[in-house]
């Protein structure tokens, strides 16, 4: 076997790089920079350089890691583009991962035009063939598919500058070796060779020995392990496939009810979708990436203190340095590429010794990653549930229950009697309790819209070894949550000192509270506490301001718009 040059590479200790420190051209720089990627992942830092400079790399790198940039971007750098036949070869273990690999380098690619095709088995092979002969840079195959091809003549690798095996340690589970070897010998001497694994056993250093020629091992050196002294924080994963993320988080929003909480996304464009759909369901989000200026970051962060704004949700590049003393949570909308990265956003809570709660939503295929995450920082991270539907009905029945006993508590209570005295004609006392705990539990039952859909529960996929599962216990309905803040109350008595506004919106239009303050504070510029109480009917909403202020709301009001629409305000009764 050839030896290793290099066992091991630790990321430099200083700034951290971007993606032109690391050499890469103009044109992936740009693509890079539309897909809102801020800094390059670990991985990458550390191995593009190698890659471009024309070495043979071994990557120890798990799904996540940003391990698929690794390779796809300084290979688009170096190979030809527009020839005849295939520049690149990347032989990957599944189907599923031909297809996502294949887009990834085509979105890398965008601005070099160049043409990927993904190989695999049960697509026609007509249909493979005729791309082939029109000419393709970057062929992603599974081994088995690539090696028909082969045998049928229809795939030509003599042209093949770059051969990357991708999860060649799945490819090795599966039984690939000797399609493998099959390939490998088809291919010139003088093409360079990526070789990436999750793992490294025998059996992957045997082949890496075959293939590799004077390869450079790259990997993340271990972190120091943590001190027992840390911040406080609970720690949780769910395992959420992508397509039922933004259900799940909302689910766990709601469950939770952050005072304040901090929702990390791995680019600056998820950060964007992620804010417009967390809106678009009645939260307040503001995003918070490298790509706002320091005017915008200041108005985001003073709407935070004041309470109108309760989720930030932001990239790793842009959370550096926020300090946000009430935030409760915080939430890995994805599992950070790094380990380091891991530990810098839980930090974010549970300081000053408040206990905090860090929840991560993992993809089943980020499995692996989280429990590497747990080894380098020697904490323990509870696989749990997502709370099901049954849960969430059964929490938002306790929050009414919490609502309706403050409301007994409170005292006041006199003026609704005439109301129970009256229908105690006809009903039972008993009945128009039950009936008017149904009434106020269905008044705060619009701003769950939307936590009732349908999430499939996902578990790890059979390759990775996890160290079991350990259940977490999950935290019991949390009380004292009270029904919605100040709405929900259906008092439509005038407070004194405060007249009413009408908005032209209201429950139908998925009109929360919260749309309505940070609206009203927003655009008009007074504060909180000059709002009263809040009343959403069906069509519209009934807001009490505070007199001194009525008229400054209504002229700004006029002319905004609450959640993106315009809406019809008047003072009611005018
Ligand atoms: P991979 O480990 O290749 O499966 O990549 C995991 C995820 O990280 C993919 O969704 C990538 O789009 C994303 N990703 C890769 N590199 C970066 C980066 N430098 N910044 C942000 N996201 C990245």
């Amino acid at each position: 076997m050839r030896y290793l040059r290099r066992m091991t590479t630790t990321p430099s200790p200083d700034a951290p790089r971007t993606f032109s420190d690391l050499g890469l051209g103009a044109d992936l720089l740009k693509a890079l920079d539309g897909l809102g990627y801020e800094e390059p992942t670990p991985i990458q830092d550390l191995g593009i350089p190698h890659v471009l400079a024309g070495s043979d790399v071994l990557g120890l790198a798990a799904t996540g890691t940003g391990k698929t940039a690794a390779f796809t971007l300084p290979m688009l750098e170096r190979i030809t583009k527009g020839g005849p036949a295939p520049s690149a070869l990347i032989l990957v273990p599944t189907r599923e991962l031909a297809v996502q690999v294949a887009q990834a380098a085509h979105r890398y690619g965008r601005e070099m035009a160049v043409k990927v095709l993904p190989i695999y088995g049960g697509q026609s092979f007509g249909q493979q063939l005729r791309v082939l002969r029109r000419g393709v840079d970057v062929v992603v195959a599974t081994p088995g598919r690539a090696l028909d091809h082969i045998r049928r003549g229809t795939l030509d690798l003599v042209t093949v500058e770059m051969l990357v095996l991708d999860e060649a340690d799945e490819m090795l589970d599966m039984g690939f070796a000797e399609d493998l070897d099959a390939i490998v010998s088809e291919l010139p001497e003088t093409r360079q060779t990526l070789l990436f694994s999750a793992t490294l056993g025998p059996r992957i250093t045997r082949i890496a020995g075959k293939y590799l020629n004077d390869p450079v091992e790259v990997r993340i050196a271990d972190e120091p392990e943590q001190d027992g002294d840390g911040p406080r924080i609970e720690q949780r994963a769910y395992l959420v496939r992508r397509p039922h993320k933004l259900a799940a988080l909302g689910r766990v929003l709601d469950m939770e009810s952050p005072e304040a909480a901090l929702v990390f996304c791995r680019t600056r464009n998820d950060v964007d979708e992620l804010v417009e759909a967390l809106n678009a369901r009645g939260y307040r989000a503001e995003a918070m990436h490298g790509g706002m200026s320091q005017d915008e970051r200041e108005r985001v962060m003073k709407k935070l203190r004041a309470g109108t704004v309760d989720l930030l949700v932001a990239t790793d590049v842009a959370a550096r340095g926020l300090d946000i003393s009430h935030l409760t949570h915080v939430v890995n909308y994805d599992v950070p590429n790094a380990p380091k990265s891991y530990v810098h956003r839980i930090g974010r809570v549970g300081r000053a010794g408040r206990e905090g709660v860090a929840i991560t939503l993992a993809d089943p295929r980020e499995h692996g990653l989280l429990r590497n995450i747990e080894r380098l920082t020697r904490t323990k991270i509870a696989i749990d549930s997502l709370p099901t539907v049954a849960d969430m009905r059964a929490h938002r029945m306790e929050q009414t229950r919490v609502a309706l006993r403050e409301t007994l508590l409170g005292g006041d209570l006199d003026r609704f009697r005439v109301v129970v005295e009256s229908l105690n004609d006809e009903f039972d006392l008993w009945d128009i309790a039950v009936g008017a705990v149904k009434m106020a539990h269905e008044a705060t039952l619009a701003e769950a819209a939307g936590t009732e859909e349908e999430i499939p529960t996902a578990s790890a996929p059979r390759y990775s070894h996890g160290r079991g599962t350990g259940k977490g216990e999950r935290r019991g309905a949390k009380s004292g949550a009270g029904a919605g803040g100040k709405s929900g109350s259906g008092g439509r008595r005038r407070t004194p000192g405060m007249v009413r506004l009408f908005v032209g919106a209201g429950r139908q239009s998925r009109i929360r509270p919260g749309d309505l303050v940070g609206a009203i504070t927003g655009e008009a510029g007074i504060s909180g506490s000059q709002i009263g109480t809040i009343y959403i009917a069906d069509k519209y909403s009934l807001v009490e301001i505070a007199e001194g202020v009525s008229d400054q709301v209504y002229r700004a009001m006029k002319s905004a718009s609450i959640k993106g629409r315009r809406v019809k305000v008047k003072m009611d009764g005018s």
